[in-house]
Order: structure tokens, then sequence, then C-alpha cells
């Protein structure tokens, strides 16, 4: 049957980072067009911190500039709201309010939406339930829909593992090794992680990530750190970091200002992980590269004197 051709555009920030291989595959799979906003530059923080409030953290300024950098570059542009995958397993409330967020925002464009909901906890609907709705909303029949959501989870899945496994044959290596716990979508930003891990690989340190861990190990083991945390991602972190604490020489801490969860997580972190160095840091809108560098290059002497190599 022939659809109407439809193009989505899909904000580089957020949830982009965990979902994009899910989304991709999800569209190609019912025959729609995506286009993804460039990587976080200069003008897409400015143009996004411009149109946040002063409370929102980073991460969101930095969503809403991407936000914009697509607007009448395609049909619609996907925002979803992510509540809970279940009890204890619920997202920042950011991620609730999104979808609501960038409507006010964005009401003097004629852009369109599209949004999914996924609220295990309190509405017991689930991420398929949600893209089968998604599904719909773009005419296609369930079936189809179905078939396009197993083949993208089979997608996400596969390289999710494959990540994994490299990660894995990076922790082989001789070599400093540097853990950064962080949200996926500040470890992958341009003007966030990707700054740090630049920088620690041409120090010649080997960075690794909190998140790229199996994220049902990494569940189970965030117990031991703090049985209580009902954050979803801040649980695969401290998982990742209990998974890998003892094959790394230092953590980083990488968080965006002013992130609540962070606030109180890192501070547990710091206080429970022991016998490696931790160096917590918090980018805004103004952290200039050569401020986090700085700091950067102290810690890494740190360790290096701590393992008598200076
Ligand atoms: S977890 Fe922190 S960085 Fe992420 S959206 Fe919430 S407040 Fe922002």
């Amino acid at each position: 049957m022939e659809y109407e051709p439809v193009k989505i555009g899909l904000p580089r920030a957020l949830l982009y980072a965990r979902c994009r291989v899910l989304w991709r595959a999800f569209f190609q799979e019912l025959g729609v067009d995506t286009v993804t906003s460039p990587p976080t530059d200069r003008e897409i923080l400015e143009r996004g911190s411009a149109l946040a409030i002063d409370e929102a953290c980073l991460s969101l300024k930095i969503y809403l500039g991407h936000v914009q950098a697509l607007l009448g570059a395609c049909d619609y542009i996907l925002v979803p709201r992510v509540s809970s995958f279940g009890r204890h397993r619920s997202m920042c409330t950011r991620f609730e309010s999104t979808p609501d967020l960038v409507r006010s925002v964005f009401r003097g464009s004629d852009q369109q939406f599209l949004s999914y909901d996924v609220d295990e906890e309190m509405e017991g609907k689930s991420e398929e339930a949600a893209f089968l709705e998604l599904g719909r909303a773009l005419g296609r029949p369930p079936k189809a829909v179905k078939k396009a959501y197993k083949a993208a989870k089979k997608a996400e899945l596969g390289h999710h593992r494959e990540r994994v496994r490299r990660q894995e044959q990076l922790l082989k290596r001789e070599g400093l090794k540097v853990l950064l716990a962080a949200h996926s979508y500040v470890a992958e930003d341009a003007s966030m992680g990707r700054t740090v891990t630049d920088y620690l690989k041409k120090a010649g340190v080997i960075p690794l990530r909190a998140d790229l861990v199996d994220r049902d190990a990494a569940l189970k083991r965030s117990k031991e750190l703090s049985p209580t945390c009902k954050w979803e991602i801040s649980r695969e972190i401290l998982g990742g970091i209990a998974l890998l604490r003892d094959q790394v020489d230092g953590i980083i801490l990488l968080s965006a200002f002013p992130c609540g969860p962070d606030a109180m997580v890192n501070e547990l972190i710091t206080r429970r992980v022991k016998g490696v160095p931790i160096l917590n840091l918090v980018m805004d809108a103004q952290s200039g590269t050569a401020g986090v560098e700085t700091r950067l290059e102290s810690f890494i002497d740190i360790i290096r004197f701590q393992r008598g190599e200076l």
C-alpha cells in the first residue's frame, strides 16, 4: 500500500542518545523518513538557552536548541513523553513535561509535533503500547506497526550489545582508564561529554562509559550503592560504576547544571565509592573548554601520581 511521504525530525539531544536506533529502525520499517538535527554547536546552545527559563538544566536548553534547528525541516518533530518503565523505574520529571513544554515554547510556529507516552507505573502504559499508538497516528495498520516495533527493538538491543562488547575490548587494553559516569545524552553531546572524552583521548587516557554495560546487570548491581534510587537512568549509571569500579583508575561524574537527580546521586557515589579518585564535573552554558581541560589535567595528574607515574 502507498502512503503519503512523511518526514519526522529527531532532535539530537535527551532521549536521542538512548533511542536513536529504536526510532530510526521503527520509522524505516514503516517507510517513514527521518531527519536529525546537527551535533550541538555554539549556535544551538545559545538559541536553546534563550528559549528556556534560567532554571532549566543544560540538557533541556540544548534540547530546545535542537528542536529549533528542525523547525520547518520536517512534517513532525518527535517529542516523546517517558515517565516510567515500572515501579522504582522512573525518569526525571523533565521527560514528563517535554512535549507540553515544546508545544508551549514553539506555539508561534506552524510546526507539528508527534509524541508517544510511556508510563508503566501510573497508567500501565508500556513502550510497546505507546509505539502501537504512534504507528496508528501515522496511519499504519496495527500488524505492520507491531512488526516494526519488534524489529526496531531487536536492532536497538543488538546495537547496545555491540557497544558493550567494544567497551569490554577497551577494558582489556593496557593504559590508564577513566570511567565517565553520565546520562548518555550528556556523555554523547558535542558540547558536554565529547569535550571530556576528546581531551582524555588526547591525554593518552582510555575513556570508558558507565552507561555502556548490560542494563539488566547494571540495574541489579545498582542496589550495592543505593537500594532505593528510583530513577532508571541513575540506577543504570550506579550499576555501571558497581560493575566497573575495580577495573578503572578514576571516575568522572559529569552532570548538566542544574540536575536534581545527579546532585543527589553524585553525592551518594562520592560517599560510597572509596579507593578510586573521583572528579565531579558540572557543566553549564558558560563552561568554556579551557576551564574543563584544566580540571581534567589536574585529575589525570593525581591519578598518575597515585600510580607512581609522576
Ligand atoms: S536528569 Fe538531569 S540532566 Fe537529565 S533532564 Fe533531568 S535534570 Fe536534566
